[in-house]
């Protein structure tokens, strides 16, 4: 089926592009045609279904890159996790995949399941059985005895059981991997968040097997021994980056230049809870806190978003909420959009599908009411949301006239 979408102006992703009274044409799962309404409505002759939205926006689905399908986003997802068996939790999993495709996520990047679900997950939706976002997972992340998220079942010891590991998770069918570089949050008894767990030369290994079997690895680090590790590994992203040294902040610029120089991008995965920590602390350490992505930012380093969706509070359905963080520190919306779609799309190996409103891109995009440009709030008023191509349940789409 082709669909001619119009709308007041379409926003093809990348920052300060515009076509003002333009129309997105879409055959299958398939761009076509973008550019003015004119041109595309001639190009696409009789025969295509004709969506208008008079006061709208169409701009590129957005692009997820850091969640856990696993996790149920409650006060203890660890302990939920563990005592649930497979055939409950792939459930419940598909039902938050399809929570994040409402709120107009036609990406996701899972870094971190149990069993390989999300993999089952993935594929099941890639059949049209399940509808939800295009996911790629990280299965189990590595990490060491004892450390953050052993329960996933990614446990290594030595050389040799990282490149067993790496190498079983590519089999599994992962599309990345994920490496716990240091502590986190959610482990009790584990190494605090501002230690490492592995050191360079095991980050390296990681990388190199990884890339024998043609995939990325996200580096989970907080710590920033754990960032500058990964950053000389050469990892694709870091997760979290949040630069914790033993005793507080400890930002180094000379390893965020490194990481600009490399293209390694930062993924704050931060999610709406960002008021509450506001609130919480005081706009002084807040800023303390999420000033590290404006200064990230300032050096050069590409930065990508995602929530991770899945931890208490992290909820699966309000990716905008998670968005609104950069508006709070004052980047444009056209820029938040662009790292939400284009920037994202190239930190996974998806930038020549995905994340632009250009031919030959999948047809995923997003028509919200009022100007996105204006304020993110505009993206919470979602008219159509098309995922390979298909309307998302729920949608009303324009009377078809042609
Ligand atoms: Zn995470």
């Amino acid at each position: 089926m082709r669909q001619l979408i119009i709308t007041d102006q379409v926003l093809p992703g990348p920052h300060g592009e515009r076509i003002p009274d333009g129309a997105v044409l879409v055959d299958g799962d398939t761009i076509t045609e973008v550019g003015p309404r004119a041109e595309v409505e001639h190009r696409a002759g009789p025969g295509a279904r004709r969506h208008d939205f008079p006061g709208c926006a169409v701009l590129p689905g957005l692009i997820n890159c850091h969640v856990h399908l696993a996790f149920d986003a409650g006060s203890d997802p660890v302990g939920t996790l563990r005592a649930s068996d497979d055939e409950t939790l792939l459930p419940a999993m598909a039902e938050r995949a399809r929570d994040l495709l409402r709120c107009g996520v036609t990406t996701a990047r899972d870094l971190g399941d149990r069993g390989g679900l999300a993999a089952r997950l993935r594929d099941t939706i890639n059949r049209g059985e399940v509808t939800g976002p295009r996911l790629l997972t990280s299965g189990a992340p590595l990490t060491i005895r004892d450390g953050h998220c052993w329960f996933l079942g990614g446990v290594v010891t030595g050389e040799s059981e990282i490149r067993e590991r790496v190498w079983r998770t590519a089999e599994a069918g992962a599309d990345l991997i994920k490496v716990m570089a240091s502590g986190g949050q959610l482990t009790p008894n584990s190494p605090p968040m501002w230690q490492s767990q592995f050191g360079t030369e095991d980050l390296r290994v990681v990388v190199e097997e990884a890339g024998r079997a043609g995939l990325r690895v996200a580096a989970h680090a907080h710590g920033t021994e754990a960032i500058a590790s990964a950053v000389d590994a050469g990892v694709t992203t870091v997760e979290h980056c949040t630069w914790m040294g033993p005793e507080g902040q400890d930002r180094r610029e000379d390893v965020a230049r490194r990481m600009a120089a490399r293209g390694i991008y930062a993924c704050a995965a931060s999610s709406r809870n960002w008021r509450a920590m506001v609130e919480k602390f005081g706009p002084d350490r807040a800023g303390a806190i999420y000033g590290r992505l404006t200064w990230l930012d300032s050096l050069g380093v590409p930065l990508i978003t995602g929530t991770d969706a899945g931890l208490p509070g992290s909820v699966f359905d309000d990716f905008v909420g998670a968005l609104e963080l950069y508006e709070y520190l004052g980047f444009p919306p056209g820029r938040i959009i662009e790292m939400a779609t284009v920037t994202s799309a190239a930190a996974l190996g998806l930038g020549d599908e995905v994340g632009r409103l250009a031919p030959g891109y999948r047809a995923d995009l997003l028509v919200v009411a009022g100007d996105p440009l204006a304020g993110l709030e505009a993206l919470r008023h979602r008219r159509l949301l098309l995922a390979r191509g298909r309307a998302v349940e729920g949608d009303q789409a324009a009377t078809p006239t042609g």
